[in-house]
């Protein structure tokens, strides 16, 4: 018997760092229909800022629309692009806003923001 002094202590790692959030392949099948685009806008009536959805903004016309997010100029654009229906597109593409497709994941003010 000898070296025995600490014998409570084996290799007994925490087994809390194993592999998180990985908890099966549920997510595979619902990727390829991802919409981040803009199907809503906001337009100005009575002196504020109100949503409008893009089915209604297709027929407005000549009213300046706004992104609800980042607030920069956006513009219905209706014709399907890549099977995509209806959608908002910024008139200047913003990287800070989630609803743009040069986002680049970190979210700011639009740069020329209608207000
Ligand atoms: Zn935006």
């Amino acid at each position: 018997m000898a070296g025995d002094a600490g014998s409570s202590a084996s290799i007994a790692a925490p087994k809390t760092q194993r592999f998180p959030l990985v908890t099966g392949r549920s997510s595979d099948h619902i990727a390829g229909m991802t919409e981040p685009l803009s199907v809503t806008c906001e337009i100005q009536s009575g002196g504020k800022w109100v949503p409008l959805g893009i089915n209604d903004a297709v027929k407005e016309g000549e009213v300046r629309m706004r992104c609800p997010e980042c607030c920069g100029a956006v513009r219905p654009n209706r014709d399907a692009v890549n099977g995509m229906s209806a959608h908002f597109e910024h008139e200047l593409g913003h990287s800070g806003c989630s609803l743009s497709h040069a986002y680049h994941g970190v979210r700011s003010r639009h740069p020329k923001p209608l207000t």
